[in-house]
């Protein structure tokens, strides 16, 4: 099933209801000013981004004002910012020590810049970001009282806020963005509360990125920590269906537009030739950061220079350094040892009147901005991570001559949208100073080519633009999970086609798999135990006239048994080795299992190779299962080991199957298909028939179908032809459940 259990509309959405954007800081700064206080606007990209959408009463932005507010001064703080759209989170200076400075810029922003060395995990910082992510959703919940809402959350100091609003409000139409980089799996899971991050992300109907790496990494965090697989474009959680998108910002297009044509950059274009005249100049703009590597950038700068001093007086590299997270010892002490290895660079290679390294540490104004944006020769931007860099954006955006170069990191996320600069890994010292040397003596006509095609791509990744692309993609997402209804939706033509089968049959007669059909698949097969709607719709079906339910799994006695052994239904347990017919007790068949001990060497040995796998025996199969293990080593050795079996077992009654995540060894006089045989061939003429499954045991069953059974593929994976296929349990669910309802 493609895109077809949605809506089909491509129409942008008219708004409904409230907007709601929630980010850590409001575009205000709160200051004390005497007894009084003073409220400043700062901008900043998520401003600008917002800037196009009406700021009336249908608009509000919830966050904090960066500062702790005296409790004298909060109702008139309020009062002024209301007036703006904008309402305020209160927090204490202890909630700013250990939600802000703690657990948001000493756990999350390092982890996700891959700087694990840095984590500095304190269980009480993060009962402060639970707690302050709580006060976020209170204070967006009194917004949307009684009312319609998209609520839109931003970034990384609130990836708990989807979930907590969900719980509270499931109708409201919940985005995410995280504006920095979704790591590796590897790194992600280091994380100690990384379960409750990722399901805190799953409450929203809109989870975005600004790459597809990022939108990748966390489909595979979802997989390894929470087990659950995921479609390239949305992923199941708790019965809905989540988005993910790619949507890349870009920067304020119409701001620097309107400061290229201002006269004011003109005379800082004027200053700026005249201070350099024939020297060219190499451009580097960040905020005080670890990850933005200027000492590296230094580096590569400096042996520039020393593989040819006489570059010394003919390009300057100007470092500007914009300040940042001063008040924290390790921001000062980074910002002492840039100002050293300028000093030493300078101090090695500058003579009288020469000086290579400029350096400012301090904020340009918008005309400095644009003009050295337009001036520079060369920009170098290579950071050693960064979730996307606008500074590198900015330049090419300026850059009308189209006569400068771009030397960019491939660990920007801006690397994927500026495919014509010189890519560089900032680590290489050796080769980004290369990269300088290249970028300057590069032909005129090839910079002007690759200039003007980047300078294409980023007028059209407006911020604005991104906003509104946002912000439409998590309408559409919402509004698709309004018409999933509670359950997910199984489309009329699905339902239409089985009902119309069902309708005057004299049985009709259900063969339902259970793991990865009636269920969905979990990390370990002893936590998918059927829920109680599970459990209250089997009973329903059990119930509807001239049904017969058959469960058909291949799990043990025991815990179908267990599970639902209660049910008026038919069970068969472990591939048809077993069957009970309702309340009854398990008859067992008769086959030769004298194969087994070899068998089950074989799959301890690699179970004990391979970390996380392991072998669950049963009566009339051994399976080794890898679901836990690393998914490619795990996939990698389960070749291997079909093989291997199939050589050990050339002439045993016994066959190897390779199922989701499994390999399982099983008697051959016993699969799904006999036991459906033996079900159908006692039929009466005039049986509807219709079977559901997920994997390849339940290709055995497909396969000894009547002509005009229903059969029903759950998930994407290939076998047998199905008349159907939906995407999950929860869709295989949905139409049991229009079944049902039909049927009584
Ligand atoms: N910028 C600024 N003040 C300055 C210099 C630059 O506000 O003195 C802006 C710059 O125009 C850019 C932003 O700071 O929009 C930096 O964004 P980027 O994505 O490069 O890095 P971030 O600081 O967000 O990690």
């Amino acid at each position: 099933m493609s895109d077809d259990c949605g809506v089909t509309t491509t129409e942008p959405l008219a708004p409904a209801g409230k907007l709601i954007v929630v980010s850590n800081r409001l575009p205000v700064t709160y200051d004390v000013d005497g007894d009084g206080f003073r409220l400043r606007s700062s901008s900043g990209g998520l401003a600008s981004a917002l800037a196009g959408l009406p700021r009336d009463e249908r608009f509000t932005w919830v966050g904090w004002v960066g500062d702790v507010v005296a409790d004298a001064h909060q109702a008139a703080v309020r009062e002024e910012l209301a007036a703006q759209r904008l309402a305020p989170v209160f927090l204490t200076a202890q909630e700013e020590q250990l939600y802000y400075k703690s657990a948001c810029n000493e756990v999350i922003w390092p982890l996700c810049h891959y700087f694990v060395s840095k984590v500095d995990y304190r269980p009480e910082a993060w009962d402060a970001y639970v707690a302050v992510n709580q006060l976020f959703a209170d204070a967006v919940l009194a917004q949307c009282e009684g009312v319609e809402a998209t609520v839109w959350v931003h970034d990384f100091h609130l990836m708990l806020l989807p979930r907590l609003l969900r719980m509270r409000r499931p109708d409201l139409a919940i985005g995410f963005f995280l504006h920095i980089p979704f790591p590796s799996s590897e790194t992600y899971r280091l994380l100690p509360p990384r379960e409750a991050v990722l399901q805190g992300l799953l409450g929203a109907d809109h989870v975005a990125f600004h790459t597809s790496d990022y939108a990748l990494h966390f489909r595979r965090a979802c997989l390894r920590v929470l087990g659950m697989p995921s479609e390239r474009d949305e992923i199941e959680f708790e019965g809905r269906r989540v988005r993910i998108g790619v949507h890349p910002i870009g920067p304020d297009v119409g701001h620097f537009q309107r400061w290229l044509a201002d006269p004011a950059t003109d005379a800082q274009l004027a200053e700026l030739r005249q201070s350099y005249g024939k020297t060219k100049l190499v451009l580097g703009i960040e905020r005080l950061d670890y990850s933005k590597g200027v000492l590296l950038k230094l580096d590569a700068f400096e042996r520039f220079l020393a593989r040819n001093p006489a570059h010394a007086a003919e390009v300057t590299l100007l470092q500007v350094i914009v300040p940042s997270r001063l008040a924290s010892p390790e921001y000062q002490q980074l910002k002492s040892r840039i100002e050293q290895r300028v000093a030493e660079i300078n101090g090695r290679y500058g003579r009288p009147g020469v000086v290579p390294v400029h350096y400012m540490h301090r904020s340009v104004s918008p005309a400095e901005l644009t003009a050295l944006y337009r001036f520079a020769h060369l920009a170098m931007v290579t950071p050693m991570r960064d979730g996307m860099n606008l500074v590198a954006q900015e330049y090419v955006l300026c850059q009308v001559d189209d006569d400068g170069m771009l030397l960019l990191s491939e660990f920007a996320g801006a690397a994927q949208v500026l495919s014509g600069a010189i890519l560089v890994n900032p680590w290489d010292v050796e080769r980004t100073a290369q990269a300088i040397e290249d970028g300057l003596n590069m032909r005129l006509a090839d910079r002007r080519g690759r200039m003007q095609a980047m300078r294409r791509r980023i007028e059209a990744l407006d911020c604005r633009a991104w906003a509104e692309g946002c912000l439409d993609a998590l309408r559409r997402a919402a509004s698709k999970r309004r018409e999933d209804g509670g359950v997910l939706r199984v489309d009329e033509a699905t339902f239409a086609a089985v009902a119309q089968r069902a309708d005057g049959a004299v049985r009709r007669v259900l063969l339902l798999d259970y793991d990865g059909t009636l269920r969905e698949i979990s990390r370990r097969p002893t936590l998918a135990t059927p829920t109680d709607e599970l459990l209250q719709l089997l009973a329903a079906l059990a119930a509807a006239p001239r049904v017969q339910v058959h469960v058909v799994s291949g799990r043990d006695r025991e815990t179908m048994g267990d599970w639902l052994g209660s049910l008026p239904i038919w069970l068969c347990a472990e591939h048809g080795y077993a069957a009970r017919a309702p309340g009854g007790d398990w008859t067992v068949r008769e086959v030769d299992l004298s194969w087994m001990p070899r068998v089950r060497k074989v799959l301890e040995q690699v179970a004990d190779d391979v970390p996380h796998s392991f072998v669950e025996a049963k009566a009339a199969s051994l399976a080794w299962h890898y679901r836990l293990a690393d998914l490619d080593y795990g996939t990698w050795r389960a070749r291997e080991l079909q093989n291997a079996l199939e050589q050990v077992l050339a002439n045993e009654p016994a066959e190897v199957l390779h199922g989701n995540a499994v390999i399982e060894v099983r008697s051959a006089a016993v699969h799904k298909g006999v036991y459906a045989r033996s079900v159908l061939d006692s039929a009466p003429v005039g049986t509807f028939v219709l079977a559901m499954g997920d994997d390849r045991t339940d290709d055995d069953l497909f396969k000894v179908l009547p002509a005009d059974a229903v059969s029903v593929r759950v998930g994407a994976r290939r076998g047998q032809p199905t008349t159907l296929s939906v995407p999950s349990p929860a869709y295989a669910r949905a139409l049991l459940h229009r079944l049902v309802a039909n049927w009584t």
